[in-house]
């Protein structure tokens, strides 16, 4: 009934951490993820040190770049370039939200797309519309398909609604879903009859922010739902769905926290791992 996400990344990162200790032994070599964040933001702060223990946990090398709030958008990309030219860094990771100041778009595009883990360049999002695994799928969406692939459903044939559609998670989880062959719809704030349109999917992935915004009468009986909403109230975390009164009625669901957070993480340790090999590949080794 519950897709326990922390169980499931847990042994991703521990076959992760198998894998390098091996190619450790053999070569002295392990990969690096360098992650920037800028200022105070709590929140980031939080993300950012579980982002570092997961490395620690399976032996990539992390290194953690605090800058100042303040620096200049022209600073910040030459610290990136820096990072591209670094043969000991695989992955590179900018903290979001920026400060208002930085152009976020510019930021992603000036990190080399070897190194783009967090899959949010334009040309890794293009791979995953062409269904070519080559480029590095962004990390909640790649999480989220690894839950649904652990329930060994076919996709063709099922109704998948997404509710919400944004760069990083609605719109690749969408297309990623429809590489599957799913019959997949796209909701957003202005969807007429958005209730009716869930009551009929077999799959649902929300991700809007809004706590416990899916509630039972919108749910079908015997559907699976995945929550990646992350929200904040009252010092507690939950997710986008009414937890507690809809997981009676689905045959499965994911929790928050617990269920995709814990997953995003693991994806992009992978991805670090995938720049690493891809890397080694080109040096010969
Ligand atoms: P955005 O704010 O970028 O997008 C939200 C989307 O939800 C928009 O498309 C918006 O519609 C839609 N939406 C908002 N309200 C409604 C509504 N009442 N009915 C239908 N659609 C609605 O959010 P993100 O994708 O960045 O994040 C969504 C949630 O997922 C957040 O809680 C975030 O914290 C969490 N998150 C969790 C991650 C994890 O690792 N678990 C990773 C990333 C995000 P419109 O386009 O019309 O404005």
């Amino acid at each position: 009934m519950i897709i326990d996400g922390k169980k499931c990344s847990e042994e991703i990162l521990e076959n992760l951490r198998k894998d390098i200790s091996e190619y450790k032994e053999k070569t002295g070599k392990v990969p690096g993820l360098a992650v920037i964040i800028l200022g105070n933001n709590a929140a980031s702060k939080i993300y950012v040190k579980s982002k570092i223990r997961a490395c620690e946990k399976t032996g990539i090398l992390s290194r953690e770049i605090i800058l100042d709030e303040n620096i200049s958008e022209e600073e910040l990309i030459n610290e990136i370039e820096k990072l591209n030219n670094d043969k000991n860094i695989n992955g590179i990771l900018v903290q979001l939200p920026l400060p208002s100041h930085i152009n976020e778009k510019k930021i992603c595009e000036a990190i080399s797309v070897k190194k783009d883990v967090d899959g949010f360049k334009a040309e890794n999002l293009g791979k995953i519309m062409l269904g070519d695994d080559d480029g590095f799928i962004s990390c909640t969406p790649q999480g989220i398909i690894y839950l649904i692939d652990q329930l060994n459903m076919d996709l063709h044939g099922k109704n998948v609604v997404v509710v919400g559609r944004s760069n990083i998670v609605g719109k690749p989880v969408a297309s990623l879903l429809i590489n599957k062959g799913a019959t997949t719809t796209v909701c957003n704030s202005r969807t007429k009859d958005l209730a009716g349109i869930l009551k009929k999917a077999d799959i649902i992935v929300i991700a809007i922010g809004k706590a416990k915004f899916l509630t039972k009468d919108m749910v079908k009986e015997g559907a699976v739902v995945i929550d990646v909403g992350i929200n904040r109230v009252d010092g507690k975390i939950y997710g986008d769905v009414d937890y507690e009164n809809v997981k009676d009625i689905v045959s499965h669901i994911t929790p928050v926290p617990g269920g995709v957070g814990p997953m995003t993480i693991a994806m992009l340790l992978k991805n670090t791992v995938k720049a690493f090999c891809k890397e080694e590949l080109v040096n010969g080794n």
